[in-house]
């Protein structure tokens, strides 16, 4: 077996942001501070791998399921957001800008890398915007092409529905995903969607 010292840093050295020179510092870091980090930090991750899970309504990552986005009555049910990932949807819900629902799709479509329609969050969206009397379709996906090909496949298949489409103003950064946008560059784009 793997000496465990060498298992934890190359475990660590997988994850966005680290490599393997941060992780040999990580986890010396944590060893340091075993009583007051590193067990405290084992027992998070333990509780958040058991009980976390995906919201089956709206993609979310929440230890409910409906989360507490699709059941918060006081969100306007009206409106939903099509984000690309749940850190899109976590951005936008830190910058309080939203008071609608959301969509996750779990990615955007790619010739390139092979992702079709099915395999993302589509007919789920295309049934909740024809059962849940949505008026408005927010699509708040990325300035990649992948972003705006899948923006452009959602609002064609959606133009029957006689509902509002829009779109993030732009301005936003060409590639630039949404998480990585500051609160007020975020607010703005929300804001003067067309
Ligand atoms: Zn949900």
């Amino acid at each position: 077996m793997q000496n465990a010292l060498d298992r934890l840093t190359h475990l660590l050295g997988k994850l966005p942001g680290l490599g393997p020179r941060s992780a040999r510092r990580v986890v010396l870091h944590l060893l340091k501070k075993k009583e007051s980090l590193f067990l405290p930090l084992i027992e998070a991750m333990h509780d958040t791998a058991a009980m976390v899970k995906t919201c089956s309504h709206c993609g979310n990552l929440s230890v409910m399921d409906p989360c507490e986005i699709c059941t918060d009555a006081r969100r306007d049910g009206a409106v939903l957001c099509v984000v690309e990932d749940v850190a899109d949807l976590w951005a936008l819900e830190r910058s309080h800008v939203f008071r609608g629902r959301y969509h996750v799709l779990g990615g955007t479509l790619s010739a390139l890398d092979g992702i079709r329609p099915e395999d993302l969050r589509l007919a789920s969206l295309l049934q909740r915007v024809a059962c849940e009397n949505v008026q408005e379709v927010i699509l708040a996906l990325g300035a990649t092409l992948e972003g705006q090909t899948t923006a452009h496949y959602i609002a064609e298949k959606l133009q029957a529905e006689g509902i509002a489409i829009t779109r993030l103003a732009h301005g936003l950064p060409v590639g630039g995903e949404l998480d990585y946008m500051d609160d007020g560059t975020l607010k703005a784009a929300f804001q003067a969607r067309k």
